[in-house]
């Protein structure tokens, strides 16, 4: 069975600061992200040899076992990606555009976006997605990893808010997190992903 592999980092680790902690980034990613991985593969060996088997007595925790930490494992390799050394500002081009359309304006999806990361109940994501059906951008405020996703929107942008991703350097205080990570989008990127994922032609 293919497994998950933890990706490297794009950079450095040290790479985002003084926005990103070098310390706090190792640690997301060696530690948190790897157990991800190592979740979604336990998750996977387990469910093939429950059908092996015939024993499903433990389905409904394997299954939310699986989408827990595939979706962690999927989220953290996003966000490694939406953040650059030279990100922050604004879009441009086709996104900007899009997020005109969808929004308003980027002020008001930005302000969006803030303040689903920032109301989060608990642990979460805030994210920006490509809602196929609809043919639009949409902000979803995601919880843990897995809850609260609109069915078959792909994800272009996402802001990690659980703890473990902020606490060791903002501590309390989720709205400077919040802020650090506006100055660390890499828009070209995101752009990047809204041209692949705009071209789907579902039959919907
Ligand atoms: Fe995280």
């Amino acid at each position: 069975m293919k497994k998950y592999v933890l990706p490297d980092l794009p950079y450095a680790c040290s790479a985002l600061e003084p926005h990103y902690s070098a310390r706090l980034l190792e640690l997301h990613h060696d530690e948190h992200h790897a157990g991800y991985v190592a979740g979604a593969n336990a998750a996977l060996e387990k469910l093939a040899t429950a059908r092996e088997e015939g024993a499903f007595e433990a389905i409904n925790q394997l299954q939310k076992d699986l989408a827990f930490h595939y979706s962690g494992h999927m989220l953290h390799s996003l966000f490694w990606r939406s953040m650059s050394p030279h990100g922050g500002g604004q879009p441009d081009g086709d996104l900007a555009r899009a997020i005109q359309d969808s929004f308003g304006s980027f002020d008001a999806f930005a302000g969006q976006l803030s303040k689903a990361t920032l109301s989060l109940q608990g642990a979460g994501w805030g994210a920006l997605t490509w809602e196929p059906l609809g043919q639009r951008l949409v902000v979803e405020q995601i919880r843990d990893h897995q809850n609260n996703i609109s069915s078959g929107t792909l994800p272009l942008l996402v802001l990690d808010m659980w703890e473990h991703a902020y606490y060791l350097q903002y501590h309390q205080v989720k709205s400077d997190w919040v802020t650090a990570f506006w100055r660390l989008v890499d828009w070209e990127e995101v752009a990047r992903r809204f041209h692949k994922v705009r071209t789907l032609d579902l039959p919907l």
